[in-house]
């Protein structure tokens, strides 16, 4: 009888699994997936344009976001690096991660600032349900894992929905996110360090950092993959 029970929904699970592969096969052959960077038909990103995203070498330039202690970016949000995030964020590209990631290290290596937690810029919870992730906290926790701090999304919450911030002028991103962010009590005293893909005009990560500092974080540092 147990064992009758406990083998009804492992089939059930199969036969999902099952009919999830034929799902998926089928959208790869009427739509196959193309590289982000060369449009090759293969993967979300080729083999090849993997291989210069690695040797691609680090571009950094000093970024000044305010309320801030200070700020660093991998390089510029153009070209083959641009093509990586953009597949990373928008069209399930995870594998590259581990490659984005390495340079968040490399860059932040390059920095003397004392880390206590890691902090991703949170999506809304309804971009998230239809994205089925968010990419900062990926790259959060792949980096906390690198540097051995602990990643804490929990900690800074959006507390209302927002507009996307690439599809609004300047000058509208910051009334966009006034107020959008509230930090958990948790980050008292701590140095926090922001993550997220792009900085444009840093209005997010200013008014996360707005949001962490009213909450009596003692310091609040930024990294990003690319700046515009
Ligand atoms: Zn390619």
């Amino acid at each position: 009888m147990t064992q009758q029970t406990a083998s009804a929904p492992s089939m059930f699970a199969k036969v999902d699994t099952f009919a999830a592969f034929v799902c998926d096969w089928l959208i790869d052959l009427v739509f196959p997936p193309r590289c982000g960077n060369c449009g090759r038909v293969d993967h979300r990103f080729c083999d090849a344009c993997h291989d210069q995203l690695i040797s691609l070498p680090l571009e950094t330039n000093s970024i000044i976001v305010d309320s801030l202690d200070d700020i660093c970016a991998t390089g510029k949000q153009v070209g083959i690096l641009e093509a990586a995030v953009k597949s990373f964020k928008f069209h399930d590209a995870l594998a590259l991660c581990d490659s984005l990631t390495a340079r968040l290290v490399a860059s932040l290596s390059q920095q003397d600032w004392p880390i206590d937690v890691i902090v991703p810029v949170p999506l809304h919870a309804d971009r998230e349900l239809e994205r089925g992730y968010n990419q900062s906290n990926l790259l959060g926790q792949q980096l906390a894992r690198a540097i051995n701090a602990p990643c804490q999304p929990a900690w800074l919450a959006r507390i209302r929905g927002t507009s996307q911030q690439a599809r609004l002028a300047a000058s509208e991103r910051r009334d966009n996110v006034a107020g959008a962010f509230e930090a958990s009590a948790d980050v008292e005293g701590k140095s926090v360090l922001l993550i997220d893909d792009v900085v444009t005009t840093g209005s997010t990560l200013s008014e996360c950092a707005l949001a962490l500092r009213a909450r009596d974080a003692r310091a609040v540092y930024g990294i990003v993959v690319s700046k515009t």
